[in-house]
């Protein structure tokens, strides 16, 4: 494709991107499609003969698309927001522009110094303490996921616990680390992966209203643990839990882990970012004086395309001792001069991309300001959702939702709660195959409940009431439907 070709079919794919948005909304949010369906569709090999860029636009339109769940829809109020956004979008595609690859330093400066600025710049957006920067002893890096966030930070943690023995000898005692019952499922995976099995984890109690972890139940556990032999590596506190968006109580649990010396990583992964607005630098607390490590994810609900999780620590030294390696064909004067970051070594993978691009934009688009428009949008259309689901005695709302996320459920008169649970279900499928939102479900108390997760970049209040009123509306036919009792 020479450049005028890629001029002239990439105004066609700007184009297409932006009627795609434009017209989101009529499309149905869920994809009905069965399995196998797409994959039927297409050809089972390749060809042999290059193809015009046009019949890739055709069969993306007539093949792929109905087997697309519209993420950015404004109906899309299941798992936590993925936003995009304009500038993201233009971001990530000037990043696959320039196709650099910035494992080193010296393999393109821009790309790091970028993402050292931009992650700085976030650290200072969302209130979080000056040794994460990394002209401190700390610093912040731009991964794929929180997931990752987490691998790397248990691997740093695991360096310092062992005095720096596991990445010489591998796994040579019982290693720990506490979660609780609520804690995101990518601590178990990196506790695998770090060769500690599901063995190593550590499930502390939670609080049974809050769901938050209970930091007395956390300090007899250490305590147990040690006394049987075992090195506690790291503890994860969250902030805003997957299921409910509980918040696990950073500064008693830091406490705990500053008694026992053990690493505190705090995973913030979706409401991290709330933290731009003043009303919520609260989500910040104790990490300032306790955290070792902090992840969250713009990715999210910050208006960034996936994937952009950032993990900030308090002293990359134990992360960068963890995971850097240095052969021959990698050597050059700016990293054995030490005058550089070689994100290479704060990351799984050697090779990485220019995502700091994208996050740059929507930070100077936006503006701050912007950034926190978009917050209270979603925390205020989920104020009052939970407001309209409260005043309706068809329904029970779960407190607190401090964030954009509303966990309730519907009440069905005279059914047991295996049956409602049932029904709720029933309730949900039908509201999701109606095309027009989206929802996802959990357990509170071994109860089905349904969550509403409000924060697409796309949702405005018209959306949520139009939800609602369906929502309403279905349960009511729903009830009607079940046999008298
Ligand atoms: C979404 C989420 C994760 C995982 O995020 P990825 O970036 O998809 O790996 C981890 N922790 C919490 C609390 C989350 O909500």
């Amino acid at each position: 494709m020479t450049p005028e070709e890629f001029r002239h079919h990439g105004k066609q794919v700007i184009d297409w991107i932006a009627d795609y948005l434009a017209g989101i909304a009529s499309n149905p949010v869920l994809s009905q499609v069965k399995p196998g369906e797409i994959r039927r569709a297409l050809p089972t090999g390749p060809p042999e003969h290059g193809e015009p860029f046009e019949s890739v636009l055709s069969d993306l339109d007539r093949i792929l698309l109905p087997g697309i769940t519209h993420w950015q829809h404004p109906g899309f109020f299941a798992y936590f927001p993925s936003n995009t956004s304009g500038p993201a979008i233009l971001g990530d595609l000037l990043s696959s522009g320039l196709g650099v690859q910035g494992m080193l330093w010296v393999t393109s400066p821009a790309c790091t110094e970028l993402e050292t600025v931009v992650v700085d710049w976030l650290a200072e957006l969302l209130g979080l303490p000056e040794r994460f920067r990394t002209d401190a002893a700390g610093g912040g890096v731009i991964q794929d996921s929180a997931s990752s966030a987490c691998l790397v930070a248990l691997l740093a943690a695991l360096h310092r616990a062992s005095g720096g023995r596991v990445a010489a000898e591998g796994i040579d005692r019982r290693y720990t680390v506490y979660v609780t019952s609520q804690t995101h499922s990518s601590l178990e995976k990196a506790a695998r992966i770090a060769g500690l099995g599901a063995a190593g984890l550590r499930a502390v109690d939670v609080d049974p209203r809050t769901l938050a972890m209970d930091p007395a139940h956390l300090r007899a556990l250490l305590a147990e643990d040690v006394a049987a032999g075992a090195v506690p590596a790291m503890v994860c506190a969250t902030v805003g839990t997957t299921s409910t968006t509980a918040v696990d109580p950073v500064p008693a649990i830091g406490e705990v882990c500053r008694e026992h010396g053990v690493w505190l990583h705090v995973d913030a992964a979706y409401a991290g970012v709330a933290a731009v607005c003043p009303e919520f630098r609260w989500l910040n607390d104790g990490v300032a004086e306790y955290a070792d490590s902090y992840a969250t994810n713009p990715h999210k609900w910050l208006l960034t395309n996936f994937d952009c999780g950032v993990l900030w620590t308090a002293d990359r030294a134990p992360l960068l001792e963890a995971l850097s390696i240095l052969p021959e064909y990698l050597r050059n004067t700016a990293t054995t001069g030490g005058s550089v970051v070689d994100y290479r070594d704060w990351q799984v993978p050697l090779g990485r991309r220019f995502r700091a691009l994208k996050l740059w934009s929507v930070i100077r688009w936006y503006g701050a300001e912007g950034l926190r428009a978009h917050i209270r949008k979603g925390v205020g259309l989920a104020r009052e959702l939970a407001e309209w689901i409260g005043a309706d005695a068809g329904f029970e709302v779960h407190e607190p939702h401090p964030f954009g996320l509303v966990c309730f459920r519907p009440v069905w008169p005279g059914l047991d709660p295996a049956e409602s649970d049932g029904a709720t279900l029933r309730l949900m499928e039908l509201l999701n195959a109606s095309g027009s939102m989206y929802l996802t479900h959990t357990r509170i108390a071994g109860r089905v409940v349904l969550r509403m997760a409000i924060g697409a970049t796309a949702t405005e209040r018209r959306h949520v009431e139009q939800a609602w009123e369906q929502i309403r509306w279905e349960h009511a036919a729903l009830s009607a439907s079940l046999p008298d009792r």
